[in-house]
């Protein structure tokens, strides 16, 4: 990250491609599962769905997974042809387009799995991986509804109309105790499945959390998001600690400095005033580009080697820090959050001054702020 921001640039989220890799890599070894399926929705965690995607499958994933289909045919279209997986529906979808771009389904109820079947063509059958719920509460045929989904997927895999490749479930994270009782449950279902006549061939349930610290959950396969973008899913417990490297880079360039008098005010309300004669630097990123407004007064940005915390509201496109006596200029580059070995503030640093997670802090990361893909 020692590269300038280019001229001209305002604002921009440096990803790390070689990051991305190198965090598949050392997952894929923790879970030595025989799949990895990297997960990549919401535009990659905010990193940028395909070269998140593309560097993953450098890495060693072996199949992509996103929340819809929408998501799923949009990497198709940009040349990703890794096994893609999309197990959110709209009620009244058509998957029609999704099984002629050989998107796997995420098939959580008979009617979903109906309408699998119909969007079947001589060229394009229709792969599903039955979704189960075993105990987190969202999507998922719950158990009572197993006998005649299993009994259905197995009648119209017989008739040739799709193909069950596998199953899968969720875990709550609640504790690792319930984390076990659902994969208790999940081994029921797969039980339930193979006597129904289907070979699901992909049991998965884990996702990052799992793969890294629950063996009993990993299958065939884990499902690994927030991991493959180098942050770790455990309060205290570091990238570093688990061997992974924080992929996104926000940074930006001081827009304007201002000297000013003991007891003026920064930003909208004035919640914050200067309290000697001080130097006020003009940070341009603010709440449309993700930087959320509950860190007001709390979250700090890294500019010339220290750490300033943001003086007063954050507002839509900019906040202010007050940087004393230091001789802070226009155009040096102030940066929001990175890998914390390199001095830079972490994401988990801006979640727990916005009272939130890790996860949400790169997903927020606005359309506005370009992304610089980098190895
Ligand atoms: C988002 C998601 C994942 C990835 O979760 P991480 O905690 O980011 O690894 C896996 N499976 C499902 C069903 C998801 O919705």
């Amino acid at each position: 990250m020692s590269a300038p921001i280019p001229q001209g640039v305002l604002r921009e989220a440096v990803i790390d491609a070689g990051a991305i890799e190198h965090n598949v890599r050392t997952l894929r070894a923790t879970a030595g599962t025989r799949e990895f399926i990297a997960v990549v929705k919401a535009d990659g965690y905010g990193h940028g769905a395909l070269a998140a995607a593309k560097a993953a499958v450098r890495g060693g994933a072996t199949r992509i997974g996103v929340s819809d289909v929408d998501e799923a045919l949009a990497l198709r279209d940009a040349g990703i042809d890794a096994p893609l997986l999309a197990w959110l529906h709209a009620p009244d979808i058509d998957f029609s387009r999704a099984v002629a771009a050989d998107v796997q389904l995420g098939i959580s109820s008979l009617d979903q799995l109906a309408r699998a079947a119909r969007a079947g063509s001589a060229e394009h059958r229709p792969v599903v991986h039955l979704k189960v719920e075993t105990g987190l509460g969202r999507n998922g045929a719950a158990p009572e509804a197993w006998p005649a989904l299993f009994a259905e997927a197995s009648r119209l895999e017989q008739a040739g109309q799709l193909r069950v490749d596998g199953v899968f479930s969720h875990l709550s994270g609640t504790s690792r105790d319930h984390d076990l009782a659902q994969a208790g449950v999940f081994t029921d279902a797969v039980a339930r499945a193979e006597a129904a006549g289907l070979r699901p061939g992909l049991r998965h349930l884990a996702a990052t959390a799992a793969a890294i610290d629950l063996p009993e959950a990993r299958f065939d396969a884990v499902r690994v998001g927030l991991g493959i973008y180098g942050l770790s899913p455990f309060e205290g417990r570091s990238s570093a600690a688990l061997g992974l490297r924080p992929a996104m880079t926000l940074r930006t360039r001081i827009a304007a400095v201002r000297r000013v008098g003991a007891g003026h005010g920064a930003s909208y309300g004035y919640t914050y005033r200067a309290a000697a004669d001080t130097t006020f630097a003009l940070v341009p990123l603010g709440y449309a580009d993700g930087i959320p407004r509950q860190a007001s007064g709390r979250g700090s940005v890294r500019i010339g080697g220290r750490r300033f915390p943001v003086a007063g509201r954050i507002a839509m496109d900019q906040f202010v820090v007050d940087v004393g006596e230091l001789p802070v200029r226009v155009g040096d580059q102030a940066v929001l959050f990175g890998d914390p070995l390199t001095g830079a503030p972490a994401v988990e640093d801006w979640a727990d001054a916005a009272g939130t997670i890790n996860y949400e802090i790169v997903t927020r990361v606005g359309s506005r702020v370009p992304r610089t893909v980098v190895r």
